[in-house]
């Protein structure tokens, strides 16, 4: 399909959460060439801020959900620019953060939040266990078995995960603005965060690295289960929302992180080559 995104397969499961004529939790837009293989597959976790009807909104104001309490504002935007740019593979979730963290292993309490920066969610207090497995089965398991399959299928061949997200400039528990307009988070292997590091000061821009946050297997989901456990490049990439909340903002950082993240995968790629090289 020309704007690049692909119809999704496979029967839904029946759990009564997601309704008839709801979008798919993943939403996978392929932005390759035909035959013209990009390394790169983007994921965007907190993309969206629908929340499914039958959950009436969580009891949480529309304007709320519409915060950055709800969904990674700007993220899908950049998310989209890179992954056009990159001729690359984004997979998106198609519902809200407080519905389900799609960044949290969902045994966490974290995965479904009771209360996020100043904000109470009684539709996550009141949550039974049918309730959370629900979510976890029409939401959670279809967006990473998606990526799941989106990476088993390029096994062999280079591949690097770049993880979009955006952090607010002010969040309630930290009283200071948060001073860097790109943060690379990483856990096990800095390798590739390292690398765009560098392009990223060679261009006089601040990038804050495993700041405000840190990847862990406790807080995280996505770099842990499918970059680290693949061994393959990638990083968590945090962009300031006050700087993407415009589509000429997003598509300026995406410009920058695009190049960037190319520069990066060739430094690695080269490495890579020269240590065969000696061997
Ligand atoms: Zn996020």
């Amino acid at each position: 399909m020309s704007d690049g995104r692909l119809q999704a397969t496979g029967p839904r499961w029946q759990g009564g959460l997601l309704a008839e004529g709801e979008p798919d939790a993943a939403q996978v837009e392929d932005h390759g060439l035909e035959g013209a293989l990009s390394p790169f597959v983007l994921t965007c976790d907190h993309a969206s801020s629908r929340v499914p009807a039958a959950l009436d909104g969580l009891g949480v104001a529309p304007d709320d959900i519409q915060r950055h309490i709800g969904w990674d504002i700007g993220a899908l935007d950049v998310a989209r620019h890179m992954a056009r740019a990159m001729r690359g593979l984004l997979i998106h979730q198609a519902y809200s953060r407080i519905v389900i963290d799609c960044n949290r292993p969902p045994h966490v309490a974290q995965a479904f939040p009771i209360r996020s920066d100043g904000t109470d969610i009684p539709g996550n207090a009141a949550l039974t266990g049918s309730g959370a497995a629900a979510r976890v089965a029409e939401i959670f398991h279809p967006y990473h078995a998606a990526i799941a399959a989106a990476l088993d299928a390029r096994a062999g061949t280079p591949t690097a995960l770049l993880a979009i997200h955006s952090y607010t400039p002010h969040h309630g528990d930290f009283p200071d603005p948060r001073p860097w307009p790109v943060s690379l988070l990483f856990n096990r292997d800095s390798r590739f965060s390292e690398a765009m590091a560098a392009e990223l000061r060679a261009r006089d821009i601040d990038v804050g690295m495993n700041q405000p946050y840190v990847v862990d297997d406790d807080g995280d989901y996505a770099i842990p289960i499918h970059a680290e456990r693949r061994g393959i490049p990638h990083s968590l990439i945090e962009v300031r929302q006050d700087l993407i909340e415009t589509d000429e903002g997003a598509r300026h950082w995406a410009a920058i992180l695009t190049d960037c993240a190319a520069a990066a995968f060739a430094v690695m790629t080269h490495r890579k080559g020269a240590e065969h090289a000696q061997a």
